[in-house]
């Protein structure tokens, strides 16, 4: 697994909400709570009966899973896979019937986002259980916009939500910052979802400037948008998508945290809270669950490997990864 081993500022001196060194933090699900009594927790066996008691996913086998890996924000685990410009009917057929197959853990909110030209494909056959997004919205209203997509036209065929800012939009396309913010605050009036992908280049990284440009973009989409409710923020370092190149999980880790204090200070606590804040950049099978563990990790969007339904079932599954094996 190659990875960019470019390290930033530690993440403890970053965020507040970190347990101290040698102190077990309480656990309330998949989460630290505050609710647990630390002095009825007097000895690592009632600890454990205690978080046993509260978790709210595990697994059907009567034994008791013994730990869990806290989930700093209180939204559900999401997985979104990005099908980009790949596909056609007969290999959409494929896939839609290997997810229909799939066995897929219940507490994750799981999209995809097919190419416009097979949503409609994807919506009738597709299970319920996974919703639709698109690749991208238009800024406004439908009108003389010859090749755009409105928002009103995806909600208009069962879209869900709507992948936004994404780094090929930005790179290749030419997309700006501010284009993007009034793109996402358009999608949401008309009750789309808004996947919000922010991240930095190989060269940004390496001038130390990961968290200045994803504050950057983050600040765009807060200019623009009313609120935060349907957004889901997807940090996907540019240098890891479709590289091979995935972030370690230590590096996400690092980057979500930034994100979400970011939250806690230019929006609210309650925001930074429930928002997901979900990873992209190589993921696949073999490593989603090691990212799965890292606290602020609510999810991921995946592109490459979203195209093979064994491996996106077991991508999504491994929101079972933030429990520790008994
Ligand atoms: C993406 O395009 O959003 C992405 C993360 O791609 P990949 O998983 O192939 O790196």
């Amino acid at each position: 697994m190659a990875m960019v081993s470019t390290s930033l500022t530690p993440a403890s001196q970053l965020s507040g909400h970190k347990s101290a060194a040698g102190s077990p933090p309480l656990f309330s699900g998949l989460r630290r709570s505050s609710k647990l009594d630390s002095a009825s927790l007097s000895t690592t066996q009632s600890f454990f009966q205690s978080v046993n008691s509260h978790i709210r996913i595990c697994s059907p086998s009567t034994r008791p899973c013994r730990g869990i890996v806290a989930m700093a924000g209180t939204g559900k685990f999401f997985v979104g896979g990005n099908w980009k410009c790949n596909g056609t009917k007969d290999s959409i057929k494929q896939l839609v019937s290997d997810l229909n197959s799939a066995t897929l853990e219940p507490d994750v909110d799981v999209v995809v986002g097919p190419p416009f030209v097979y949503i409609d494909q994807v919506k009738s056959s597709l299970t319920d259980r996974i919703e639709i997004a698109a690749q991208n919205s238009w800024i406004g209203k439908g009108g003389a916009f010859t090749g755009e997509i409105s928002a009103e036209q995806l909600t208009d065929i069962g879209c869900k939500w709507v992948i936004l800012g994404h780094s090929e939009r930005r790179h290749v396309i030419g997309e700006d910052d501010q284009f993007i913010g009034k793109k996402a605050a358009y999608a949401l009036g008309q009750n789309l979802g808004v996947i919000a992908c922010i991240g930095e280049l190989l060269e940004e990284r390496e001038a130390g400037k990961t968290f200045e440009v994803c504050f950057k973009q983050l600040k765009a989409y807060a200019d623009a948008v009313p609120s935060w409710d349907n957004i889901v923020i997807a940090y996907e370092p540019v240098w890891a998508i479709g590289t091979g190149k995935v972030a370690s999980p230590e590096q996400a880790q690092e980057v979500h945290v930034a994100v979400r204090d970011w939250l806690a200070k230019n929006v609210s606590a309650e925001v930074a809270s429930k928002t997901r804040i979900i990873y992209g950049g190589s993921v696949n099978a073999g490593n989603s669950a090691e990212l799965a563990k890292k606290e602020d990790i609510d999810g991921f969007l995946v592109g490459g490997a979203s195209l093979k339904g064994s491996d996106f079932a077991t991508i999504i599954n491994s929101v079972t990864a933030k429990k520790v094996a008994a």
